[in-house]
Parts: structure tokens; sequence; C-alpha cells
């Protein structure tokens, strides 16, 4: 063996000969059934086609592929099965910006040529993610591979849409719904970040009342006022009408519980199409929806002289005209709902969009957690996603974009009255739906669509999965859809647990960002200090649910641990030579110790605590196995061929951790017995 281990020399080597010999790939569910072997499966969360990886990624393969080298060691059919997505807005957000670099916009092309450069744009990436999550040992089976615009795929979620439709839980409807006038499309709830503002509250005055609004240029669009009928200042008026200014349109003023006494003047400007109390209260008063704002941003015909003004410009306006109409201006902080993609204000505009009704599927997803067919790991993650379950709104699934699955509905006039759902054009003159699905219906159905479009059976022997590993800020957007809607596909749940890790922050604890210029590159870590280092700086110190600190010296530390291993093993191999039968006064005691670790580690790992799990195998690898019995054996006390049985053994329990030098000094010590990778997990 040569003196140092250096991981340059080996890695690649090692993964292709892993990769060859087809222990990724476990039997296909058919074989699978008739051998009766356990499965074990994991379904990878597919990243963006068109992304390189970052540090979170490493973290979920790292954590992932330590549960399925342990699984596949036990002996299980372990199958881990890979995947990258179309990611929707994201993909599509990112190549409109590659497009204004280069001068143009989505709108200089037709749907079609769109969707192909984008197509083209996402292929040539996809082999980035893909090589990197092989750097970074993913034992994964390549040859089940998916991809969430697969032909296959987009049959099923079609099939999907239409299933859901039969059964009564798909309606189109005209609601407010959020939407980012800079990506053009609409959004649902869970897309909608939410930043604190500081902007002005205008108190604007009616006539027989004033109201206070932080968006004069919406009451252009105002169809009544409102008042709280137990307020004795403007209960007489409920019944009247009043005037809006600059307009001159003559609206009701009503009377509402929900308006808040105590804010502003206690009387408040309705403007149900856009704003989402005031369509509530629009839809109960059956109040006219008047559309100040389009799609683009600007203001409307109907918003008048102020037609085709951004929003911003419409405002500046308006309180100019106001005149003396306008009678204060006050600071005002309050909560702003902004796209989690751009960061522009959320407009919330009336159209018409196809809506999930999630309440039957939500209590379904319920009850899978009441009876802990599925349970959640990950400090108080469980109360989070039943609070959502519990409080979702039906789910709006349209998107007004190119880059996704086609919603399979189409219309038989211009005014898209009427509609079909078939997954084929029903006949002549019908028109074609042109926006596409929610990029999490397609994800949403990922357990089940991977394994019914894969080998033969698959779906039937791997199906519940096992752990659902994931970040624990994806809970809502994917978690919780996968099982509103597997379940409602297949009445089971999709996965046994779910294992939420925390972010990786910087080695100060802040978040990695750009800005701060802090965030790591793992890949980069990889070549300097070895895939094993950075996995095992990523793992330490990990908790279900919590976040954790990593940086380049953590990493550049572990490196040290690995040599640790190749030293130690130095040392065995050139003990050949010597009598190896001899038995030493403390063999039974080391034997001892040695089964103890075995079922430490194995007992951790079955609870899923990994970052336990690698902790007690480091420590007990440095300070028991090198410190206490390498020094017994130089002293004869602990025999030679005890020695190596127990660094073989440990070399198994470390595999799944650092599996790149266990297998390096495996094929030097121990080539007899095959790969390591598919060695039995020690007992
Ligand atoms: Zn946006």
């Amino acid at each position: 063996m040569q003196k140092n281990y250096d991981h340059t020399q080996f890695e690649d080597k090692l993964y292709k000969a892993w990769e060859k010999s087809g222990v990724f790939t476990p039997p296909t569910g058919e074989e699978l059934i008739k051998s009766g072997k356990k499965p074990f499966t994991i379904i990878m969360p597919p990243p963006n086609a068109n992304d390189p990886l970052h540090i979170g990624h490493a973290m979920f393969v790292t954590v992932e592929d330590i549960f399925i080298r342990y699984h596949r060691m036990k002996g299980e059919a372990a199958l881990w099965l890979p995947g990258t997505d179309h990611a929707g807005v994201e993909t599509q957000f990112v190549f409109e910006k590659k497009l204004a670099k280069e001068g143009k916009s989505r709108f200089d092309f037709d749907r079609e040529t769109l969707y192909k450069m984008i197509w083209d744009y996402v292929q040539e990436n996809t082999g980035v993610a893909l090589n990197q999550m092989k750097k970074l040992g993913a034992s994964a089976d390549w040859s089940r591979y998916k991809f969430t615009l697969d032909p296959e795929i987009i049959e099923e979620v079609v099939k999907t849409f239409g299933r859901l439709h039969e059964d009564g839980l798909i309606y189109r409807a005209e609601k407010l719904v959020n939407y980012c006038t800079r990506c053009g499309t609409a959004y649902s709830e869970l897309e909608v970040e939410h930043e604190e503002r500081e902007d002005k509250l205008y108190t604007i005055d009616y006539g027989l009342l004033k109201v206070a609004t932080t968006r004069p240029e919406t009451m252009l669009g105002d169809t009544a006022v409102a008042v709280n009928p137990k307020d004795k200042r403007y209960r007489d008026l409920i019944g009247k009408t009043v005037t809006v200014p600059l307009i001159d349109r003559e609206i009701p003023v009503i009377g509402d519980e929900m308006v808040d006494m105590e804010f502003g003047t206690g009387a408040v400007k309705i403007t149900p199409a856009h704003d989402p109390n005031d369509w509530e209260v629009g839809v109960k008063h059956k109040l006219e929806v008047v559309s100040v704002i389009g799609t683009n941003g600007k203001m409307t015909d109907k918003a008048g002289e102020y037609a085709g003004l951004s929003v911003s410009a419409a405002r500046e306006k308006v309180i100019d005209d106001l005149g003396n109409k306008l009678v204060e201006v006050k600071p005002y902080v309050h909560s702003v709902g902004v796209c989690y993609r751009c960061h522009r204000v959320i407009e919330p505009l009336p159209i018409k969009q196809f809506f999930i009704k999630v309440k039957p599927l939500a209590d379904k997803a319920l009850a899978a957690l009441n009876s802990k067919e599925t349970v959640i790991l990950g400090a108080g993650r469980d109360k989070i996603l039943r609070h959502w379950l519990l409080n979702l709104r039906d789910w709006n699934i349209s998107r007004q974009i190119v880059w996704g699955i086609r919603i399979p509905v189409w219309y038989t006039d211009e005014k898209k009255l009427d509609y079909v759902v078939s997954e084929t054009s029903p006949g002549e003159g019908y028109i074609q739906e042109t926006d596409t699905f929610d990029t999490w219906f397609s994800s949403g159905q990922w357990p089940v669509v991977t394994l019914k479009t894969n080998k033969p059976e698959d779906f039937e022997a791997y199906y519940p999965t096992n752990i659902m590993e994931t970040a624990y800020d994806i809970l809502p957007f994917w978690v919780m859809r996968m099982m509103l809607l597997s379940i409602y596909l297949t009445g089971k749940s999709p996965f046994k647990y779910v294992y939420l890790h925390g972010l990786v922050r910087d080695e100060q604890g802040r978040k990695m960002s750009k800005s701060i210029g802090n965030a790591i590159n793992p890949l980069e870590l990889c070549t300097k200090y070895g895939t094993d280092s950075l996995r095992m700086a990523l793992v330490m110190s990990t908790t279900a649910g919590q976040d954790s600190n990593t940086g380049e010296n953590k990493v550049r530390g572990m490196r040290n641990f690995g040599n640790k291993i190749w030293n130690a093993g130095r040392f065995i191999a050139e003990k050949q030579a010597e009598d190896m039968v001899m038995t030493g006064e403390k063999d039974g005691e080391f034997t001892k110790k040695l089964s103890e670790v075995t079922n430490e580690v194995t007992k951790l790992l079955d609870q899923m605590k990994v970052g336990l799990a690698s902790e007690t195998v480091y420590n007990e690898f440095w300070h028991w196995f090198c410190d206490e019995g390498i020094e017994m054996n130089k002293q004869k006390k602990v025999s030679d061929a005890m020695l190596k049985e127990g660094y073989k053994k440990m070399l198994a329990l470390l595999h799944p951790f650092v599996p790149f030098v266990t297998e390096a000094i495996w094929q030097e010590m121990f080539v007899d017995e095959g790969l390591l990778i598919s060695y039995s997990w020690p007992k």
C-alpha cells in the first residue's frame, strides 16, 4: 500500500467498478416478488435538471446514500431511484434572464420554439448535475433514472388529471389568484412569500365617509364601501350610496362584520378584483367585479384615463389628481406578498384557472399521519405539516408558462366557455388550453409515476417506499403534495418515514448566500479533500430537522480521518507475513467491544440517526480501535488475527459513510472477498 491515501487516484476508478458490478441495480419488481427478498426504497428528490448541485444537494446525496448502502449490505433489495425535475417556473425564469442578456424576451418566440429552446438548454445542463451526484458517491440505480418530462411520465400525470376530473375534484373557476406580473404567471398560496414593507396609508374622502387604503390606484375598481354594522358612527349609512372620486361611480355602502372598526377610519373601500378579502365580501354581497389591473401589470381600459399606466405610475397620478379629496397620508408598515422567484409584489387578479378540491385529499393525508402510516422525523415538523393540511385552500394548478406539461383541456370556442378533458384533441375545431401544470402537480406524483413507468412490476414490489429524505423547507410544497396525490392514486401513503434534513450553514452559522460570498461549492471540496471528507463533514453533526454548520476547515479536518483509516490498514497489512493464528489474552475483551460497536451503529442506523451513527463509528474507530486496539496489539495482548478481523468489520461499518477510502483499502487487503459495497453488514 502507498504511504498516504490519495483520493484522486481512487475515486473515479472505484465508482466505475461499483457501477460496472451492477450492484446499484436491484432486481426488477417482478424478480423481487418471486425471490421474496425484502425491498428498501428511496425515491431521490429530483434536483432541477438545469442547475449544478449546491451544498444542500450534497447533504441529501450523503444521507440517502448512507441509508442505501447500509440496507444493501444488510441484504435487502435497495432501490434508490434517481431523477431530475423540469422545475417549471424556476427554469423558465432562469432561461428568460438568459434571453434578456441577449436582448430578447419570451414574447419574441412562438410557444413551440420557446419550449424547444428551453428543452435544449436543460438537456445541455442535465449531465452536469448527474455527474456531480456520481462524484459524491451516489450509489443510485441510474438504469431507472426518470425526468419529469419523459413522455411516459407526462402520460401518467395527464391521466391523473383526467381521473381527478372524473371524480369531481377538478374545477375551473374565475377566482382571485396570486399573480406575478413579471414572471407572467399565477402561483399557489405556497409560492407567495411575505415581507414587511414600509408603505403609506392614504385617507380619501368619499363624501358621506372617508376610507383608508394603502393602494389608492385600486379605487378605480371599487364597487362598494363597507362598514361594520355594529359601528354606531356609520350604521345609518348602510344602504345609501357614495361616489368614488376621479371616476364618479356611485357605489353602495354595505354592512359586513369583517370590517375592523379600529383600522383607519373604520370604513373600507371594497375592490373585489384586487384584494382577497374584498373578493370574499364581493361574493357574499354579489358585488360587481371591476378589474382595473391587467396581467401585464398595467391599468386596463376600465381604469379610464389611467389605462396603460403601470400600477406605480397610476398610484402617483391618482394621488396627484385627488387634490383635496386626499385628507391624510401617514407612514404604514405592513406585510405584503411577494413572488418567491423574483420578489415583485404579488398582484391578486381575477382569472380563470383550474383548481383541485384539496379537502378530501388532505383528510386522507391527515389520517395517514394519525395512523402512523407515515411518520415525520425532525423536530416539530409533523405539527407544521398538520397545520398546512388543516388550512389548505383549493390548489390552483394552472401556470401561464410554456415550460411544463400542458393541461389536457380543450375548448369548443374562442371564448373558452365549455371545455372537455382529453389526452388528445377531441376533434376538429377544438383549441387546447395554453396553461401548463404547476410543477408540483407532476412532482407530487413522483413516487407513483417513477415506479409505475419503470421495470416490470416495480410499483407492486417497491411501493410504498421506506424513506423520503429531503430538505425541511419543501415540506409543504412537495412532501405534502406527494401525500395528497399518491394516496389519492394508490390508497397508500407513499413513504413510511419522512426524514427532513436542515439547512447547511457556514462555519459561523450564517445562511450560505452568493451575496455574502460564504457559499461553498461541494464539488470543489470533493476535488480538494476527497469526497469522503465532505460526506463526513456534512453528516457528523446532522440531526433530522435541524440546521448544521459546515465549512472548508471542517472538511479539511475530516481528511485526517481518511488518513487514519488508511494508516491503520497499512499497519495491519504489513503483518501478513507473521503468524496469524496465535491468540492474545485480550482477544475476548476485544471481540466483545467490537460487537458492542457493531450493535450500536446498527441500532442508530435503524433509528435513522445518521449524525449519531457517524459520530459513533468515527469515535470508536479513532479512540477505541486505533488508540486501544492497535496499542494492545503492539503489546501482544490482542493477536494479529483478531486485529485484522476487527479491522475488516470496522471497514464494513465505516463504508456507508466513507465509501471510497474503505473500498480502496478493501481492494488492497481483502480483494478475494469481492467489493466491499456488496459485502454483508457485520453482525
Ligand atoms: Zn415573479
